[in-house]
């Protein structure tokens, strides 16, 4: 027998675009260039970021509350031309599901590091890779579209590749995906599944951005980190957005975030900062506190030398989603950092499997390597005095442990193994309490 079922035709092809990019300016020189897949000013060589038009016109809590829950609701601070689109009607994006994760209450957390309340971002659920690399790809891949490209791509420790294939996959764009060669299993197969062209590179993150950086010429490939990294950047606005909205439009006092490249704590405090501007928040912007491994820490120890110069490092660390030796952005993180009169921790890898567990163990949320490296440095910062009795605190998990299984497995206690049989369970539980056959045994 057969149906005859009209679906409703979803056209994937390259669409004209619905959006288009704005212009972007040096942040450095302050030079002005037209909206392209550059990232790099020609006369100085600094970055450039996405120039917002400063009478564009800002909407209220109450018409962002009234929008779809993604980080779309927030378009306004988003790098594209918003002009003549209703409030309420969201155009042709591509990626339109990503952001507004849960902000996770978290007492028990907040106990142990002497806080008044605390509170986990939690993008170890965004939609859909797992990571808060979600956020940046769903900007970049809209002004890669904008610019008429049709290949895009990343150089990247691990969530990037699987976001940018998820992305890119949905959108019906071809994807070239370039990751250092020692990637853990659960990044590789959550990269393949979506049928990308994937490239495992001999050395370390460091030499896989360089070489990317030519092919980005050579092929005229829109790597989202690349030459449409001033796109991406703005896409981790929104997590800062989100937890003042979560709030009840209100900042924390102190925020944490892993770091890699560096260009998410920095756009977090620039998130806070453009919602104080529009009269969103009010009150001090929070402290920012930066974390990494110590096998893989140079923004922090800029951070601790006082000085100017990052000075690069080989990553030896387990938390391979955030070891780059040369972030591009750590200056500008350290900026961050010493602006909000917040601090940068580093970890040892011992130090953040245990952070794993005890997130995992006060608030039922499994985090990978890197969110392990944020509460082991939550803990250290407070052992160190950082917090004060009455902070609020939001602690950034930007990854999902379920991709980084074996950085945990062997602290892990192994699982008896029982017949099916009362009797030995019952030993089990009369060695778990301590003691004889348990009082409540028998009803
Ligand atoms: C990429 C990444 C970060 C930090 O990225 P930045 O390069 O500093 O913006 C943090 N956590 C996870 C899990 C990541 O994959
Ligand atoms: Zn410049």
């Amino acid at each position: 027998m057969t149906h005859a079922v009209e679906l409703p035709v979803e056209n994937t092809d390259a669409r004209p675009s619905a959006l288009r990019a704005l212009p972007q300016r040096c942040k450095l020189c302050g030079v002005e260039q037209d909206a392209a897949p550059v990232a790099i000013c020609e006369h100085c060589l600094g970055p450039l970021e996405p120039l917002y038009s400063p009478d564009r016109r800002l909407p209220s809590r109450a018409t962002i509350e009234s929008r779809a829950t993604s980080l779309w609701r927030y378009r306004e601070w988003l790098p594209f031309d918003w002009s003549g689109v209703a409030d309420d009607a969201l155009p042709d994006v591509l990626s339109p599901d990503t952001g507004f994760t849960p902000l996770v209450h978290a007492p028990r957390l907040a106990e142990r590091l002497g806080v008044a309340r605390a509170w986990i971002k939690n993008d170890a659920v965004s939609h859909p890779t797992l990571s808060f690399k979600d956020r940046v790809v769903s900007t970049a891949i809209n002004a890669a579209r904008s610019f008429g490209l049709d290949t895009v791509g990343c150089a990247s420790t691990g969530n990037l590749a699987n976001a940018v294939a998820a992305h890119a996959a949905r959108a019906a764009m071809q994807a070239w995906i370039f990751i250092p060669e020692d990637l853990e299993e659960g990044k590789v197969i959550g990269t393949l599944v979506y049928g990308p062209n994937l490239v495992r590179v001999r050395g370390h993150y460091d030499d896989v951005n360089r070489l990317c950086a030519q092919l980005a010429d050579r092929f005229g490939w829109g790597i989202v980190n690349v030459n449409l990294r001033g796109y991406y950047g703005e896409g981790s606005k929104t997590m800062a957005f989100e937890i003042a909205e979560q709030l009840g439009w209100r900042l924390p006092d102190a925020v944490l975030a892993p770091m890699a490249g560096g260009s998410l704590l920095t756009k977090l405090r620039r998130g806070f900062s453009e919602f104080a501007e529009a009269g969103l928040v009010e009150g001090e912007l929070p402290r920012m506190y930066g974390a990494q491994a110590e096998g893989c820490a140079p923004i922090v120890r800029l951070f601790e030398s006082g000085g100017a110069a990052l000075v690069p490092e080989t990553p030896h660390t387990i938390a391979r989603s955030i070891a780059i030796g040369n972030p591009a952005d750590g200056a500008f993180a350290v900026k961050a950092m010493r602006d909000s009169r917040g601090s940068a921790q580093k970890v040892s890898d011992e130090a953040l499997v245990e952070g794993i567990r005890v997130l995992a163990q006060t608030t039922g949320i499994f985090t990978e390597t890197a969110g392990g490296v944020t509460v082991a440095a939550a803990l250290a910062l407070a052992a160190n005095g950082h917090f004060r009795r009455g902070d609020e605190i939001v602690l950034c998990i930007t990854g999902n442990g379920l991709k980084t299984t074996d950085a945990v497995r062997d602290a892990l206690p192994a699982a008896p193994l029982v017949n099916a049989k009362v009797r030995e369970v019952a030993a089990l539980v009369a060695e778990r309490d301590g003691g004889g056959p348990g009082l409540g045994a028998r009803r």
